[in-house]
């Protein structure tokens, strides 16, 4: 969002930039979603902190800080995180200082990060703008986490079954669900809704 879209009167307590959430399940298409929105809008990428094993792809400070489970509770203990999630085996979480100095700079910042993470960022930040990505089937789901070839089987079935339970709650959650069938027209649609004025009040 530009400075001449912004509502004048701010409250001072309230940030300068957006905080716009892209959730969904593992395999759904986030990834591919969330680089359409980096192209289209000028958003900070939030790197978020995991105790997993990076893939063969993925590049330290980039993708994500990989951490050891002891600097992940160290960080727990001293209130860095903003959101934190435990995923299958692995924890994320959301580092906070990076986030809110962005915000306060009056950038817009971008989380791509699951679900339980998404209700923690509503109950601290109720303006965030908060996206649920859906996969076009469960059978479209299964068919991509195969196909990425970098997942092992017992990880693909636990990541199907935390994709059901995600699909049921998404509604009561989320400000807008998208279906990953045209990655542009859910582009368009996430970014129209984070112009839109917010006059929903969340509890
Ligand atoms: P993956 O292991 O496939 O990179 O990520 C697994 C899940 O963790 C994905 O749904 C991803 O969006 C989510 N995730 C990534 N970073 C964070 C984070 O900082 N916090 C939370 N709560 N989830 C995250």
């Amino acid at each position: 969002m530009s400075d001449s879209e912004k509502p004048s009167g701010r409250s001072l307590a309230e940030p300068l930039g957006s905080l716009l959430v892209v959730s969904g399940p593992s395999g759904a298409g986030k990834s591919t979603i969330v680089r359409g929105l980096l192209v289209e809008h000028p958003f900070v990428f939030s790197v978020s902190v995991t105790t997993r094993a990076p893939r063969p792809s993925e590049v330290d400070g980039i993708h994500y800080r990989f951490v050891s489970k002891d600097e992940f509770a160290g960080m727990i203990e001293r209130s860095e995180l903003l959101e934190w999630a435990q995923y299958g085996v692995d924890l994320y979480g959301t580092p906070r200082s990076a986030v809110i100095e962005r915000l306060e700079a009056g950038h817009d910042v971008l989380l791509e990060i699951e679900i339980q993470g998404a209700r923690q960022v509503r109950a601290v930040h109720p303006s965030a703008v908060l996206v649920f990505v859906a996969p076009p089937s469960m059978e479209e789901l299964e068919r991509r986490l195969r196909g990425r070839g970098d997942t092992d089987a017992e990880s693909i079935a636990r990541r199907l079954a935390i994709a059901q339970s995600e699909l049921t709650e998404a509604p009561e959650v989320f400000d807008i669900i998208v279906v990953n069938d045209d990655v542009d027209s859910a582009v368009t649609d996430i970014l129209s809704a984070l112009r839109a004025p917010r006059t929903h009040s969340f509890g």
